[in-house]
């Protein structure tokens, strides 16, 4: 069993001491933050919880973890995933890496495969992951096409009951807005959603009738008592312009839900003051933004092969700067995971965030930063007792090596311990091997 790093005491009560703790997700830190946003303090933690956080020394006596200044974070919050596409690469690759080729392998895998099991077995493989790297909060899209909606989302409730205690699961929608335009089917969604605990979500894109579908499927959204969460203009194609049209009919319709658009890349590609103005919208409608950088760099600005060479321009990322400056939240997420949508990713929240400041240049200062992977999302998603540490709140914990960001993000932090309730876990990752009798079901 790989524990990390650290040998923590097995004690009730004990301190973490000589910690390093991003003062963004931290209650009532001791002392002033550094330039990077980070200050130094000792953690009591007694009986899974934290008791206390203080200036260090002020806590001798006690059994003690000196971590000689290594960060200490609260569990990542991961909001938005695709844990029901996850790990199918090796049967369903796709063909050109473009977002084209990813929705027609991922249709044709769904189609083939997603019984039950299969997709029960790869979910809980990518939770097992989640878990290990140290997050405590997941929300999944899941595909809700007919008649895919039957069988995966009572899988999804399963796999939220098993996890219970671990990670905290959500379940969100996802089909083409164009789909609720059928009101048979938009009866059989909203169901659906309602009756599982979910969250309303569907892809947005530019059709003739989008103000109508978006007003209507707030309109069903707000008579369950529904939150939405869309996936909205990915694409490169400046004149894909729903975001505004989101923003424009949630404020029309007083929506009274929360709002997430994630994506958001047109937004980059729209002339300033055409951006500008819809981002103003975006604020004053309250909507908060989840940018997925991995994904998006590997998907945008791809040419077919077979075409002229061709060197992507652009990353791909939405304009998370000037939404933080006019006060919308924004998170980043780990969407896809070894699928036709992303070959790679392994649900660790810390190459997110490491990608994330790097491809969005989050850094230099990076001091409000780390709240994008923990307490932002958790505040958007409805949890702001996740994401933080706090005094009387469970010590879920991720302990490092690296003591400033310098450290932190040049390596991997494979060593990390991760605290559950005080507990070191196992840490161990799942072995691809595992899923290899899933993979030969390749048609
Ligand atoms: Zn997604």
């Amino acid at each position: 069993m790989a524990k990390g790093f650290a040998a923590v005491p097995d004690e009730r009560r004990y301190v973490l001491a000589n910690a390093t703790l991003p003062a963004v997700l931290v209650d009532n830190f001791p002392g002033e933050p550094d330039g990077d946003g980070l200050v130094a303090a000792d953690i009591v933690v007694n009986d899974g919880t934290v008791e206390r956080i203080a200036p260090p020394g002020d806590t001798s006596g006690l059994p003690a973890l000196d971590l000689d200044r290594g960060m200490v974070w609260p569990c990542f919050v991961d909001m938005h995933t695709h844990l029901d596409k996850g790990h199918i690469w090796p049967r369903r690759p796709n063909p050109d890496g473009t977002f084209d080729g990813a929705l027609a392998a991922a249709w044709a895998d769904r189609r083939a495969s997603w019984n039950a099991t299969d997709v029960a077995t790869r979910m809980d493989f990518s939770l097992r992951m989640a878990y290990a790297h140290g997050t405590s909060l997941v929300r999944t899209h899941v595909d809700s096409d007919p008649p895919q909606h039957k069988i995966s989302w009572p899988v999804f409730a399963e796999m939220r009951e098993r996890w219970k205690g671990r990670i905290d699961l959500q379940g969100v929608s996802i089909f083409t807005i164009d789909q609720f335009l059928n009101a048979d089917y938009a009866d059989e969604i909203v169901e659906t959603v309602a009756t599982h605990g979910g969250i309303l979500g569907a892809v947005t894109f530019m059709i003739p009738e989008l103000d109508r579908a978006i007003e209507t499927i707030m309109h069903r959204a707000a008579n369950r008592d529904l939150d939405l969460d869309f996936h909205v203009d990915e694409t490169d194609d400046p004149a894909a312009r729903s975001l505004l049209a989101i923003a424009d009919a949630a404020l029309r319709t007083d929506f009274p839900g929360e709002i997430v658009a994630g994506h958001c890349c047109s937004l980059a590609t729209q002339p300033e003051a055409e951006a500008e103005a819809t981002m103003d919208r975006v604020a004053e409608a309250e909507i908060a933004v989840v940018s997925l950088p991995m994904c998006n760099m590997y998907l945008q600005d791809r040419q077919p092969r077979g075409e002229a060479p061709w060197t992507p321009r652009w990353r791909g990322v939405t304009l998370v700067h000037e939404l933080a400056a006019r006060g919308v939240p924004v998170a980043v997420a780990s969407d896809n995971t070894r699928d036709p949508f992303y070959a790679y990713g392994d649900l660790d929240m810390l190459e997110v965030f490491r990608e994330a400041v790097r491809i969005l240049h989050l850094d230099h200062p990076i001091a409000p930063w780390p709240a994008a992977v923990a307490r932002t999302p958790a505040d958007i998603v409805d949890r702001p007792d996740r994401g933080v540490i706090a005094a009387g709140l469970p010590a879920d914990l991720v302990l490092f090596r690296g003591r400033n960001f310098t450290e932190l993000l040049a390596r991997a932090q494979s060593d990390r311990t991760v605290l559950r309730a005080g507990k070191a876990i196992d840490t161990e990752l799942p072995d691809y091997r595992e899923l290899d009798e899933l993979m030969e079901w390749r048609a």
